[in-house]
């Protein structure tokens, strides 16, 4: 079922996504040639401690992962692009780092995520971090009122092509709010005009994530991380969005 949010409880998305939005900028600042990625998960933890806020990750169970997760962020590097378990890996030149962060505030979740290369960036994985950004740039100028989700994957999938990337489809972007995951699924590859009308007050994350050499995905022994089936790097980024009467309103934006 799909709940659509008053404006006022999207005011109280808003302060989550802000949040969201300070923290991973932190990371983006922290993560240099040396950082381990346990510094970067308990300067999360930290922050999420003084601001009375909860981590949807800490405890997540779904039908996938193994056990519960017991971290506050998600850490992705190289051919690793979901759901990455923070570990002892101190980051190196050239790394590719996801980071993927969802918090709750006073019962309201806003979602993010972002890539960053450490230190000096292969020009391919430039290349691909941007079309990330690209196609959410291009997703959320698709969620318009009377748009539809099938429009917001076409985008997707089309900055995709047209760089030469292909589309995995078994994750995407999903609606959220009360919690982390809620109806409607985002795919991210589908047909223009297609799927669940955008109306305002839908809110939903927009996550498109692409690796360089193929669209398929293997689970790593830690049985949460997900990498490319081929080993190639990979890149994601997702904002939380509000549909309203005037267009899409990204709420995981610093103030
Ligand atoms: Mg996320
Ligand atoms: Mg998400």
């Amino acid at each position: 079922m799909v709940e659509l949010k008053t404006a006022a409880e999207i005011a109280r998305m808003r302060v989550t996504g802000e949040f969201v939005a300070t923290v991973l900028a932190e990371l983006r600042a922290k993560a240099a040639i040396g950082v381990n990625l346990l510094e970067l998960e308990a300067h999360v933890r930290e922050r999420i401690r003084e601001r009375g806020a909860t981590s949807c990750y800490w405890d997540y169970a779904p039908s996938f992962g193994r056990g519960p997760f017991r971290n506050t962020v998600c850490l992705s590097v190289n051919d690793a692009v979901l759901h990455g378990l923070p570990f002892d890996y101190d980051l190196r030149d050239g790394d590719v780092l996801t980071m993927d962060l969802a918090v709750d505030i006073d019962g309201w979740v806003a979602d993010s995520a972002t890539t960053v290369i450490v230190g000096t960036a292969d020009p391919a994985d430039a290349r691909l971090v941007r079309a990330t950004e690209i196609a959410l740039d291009a997703a959320i100028s698709a969620a318009q009122p009377g748009n539809r989700i099938g429009d917001i994957s076409a985008a997707i999938a089309g900055v995709a092509h047209d760089h030469g990337y292909r589309v995995n489809t078994e994750f995407g972007g999903h609606g959220l709010g009360r919690t982390m995951h809620e109806d409607p699924h985002v795919s991210n590859s589908g047909r223009p005009g297609r799927g669940y009308p955008l109306r305002p007050g839908l809110t939903i994350a927009i996550e498109p994530w692409f690796a360089r050499t193929t669209d398929r995905v293997i689970t790593d022994p830690d049985g949460w991380t997900i990498r490319s089936a081929d080993g190639s790097r990979t890149a994601h980024s997702e904002h939380t969005i509000a549909i309203t009467a005037d267009g899409p309103e990204i709420l995981t934006r610093t103030a």
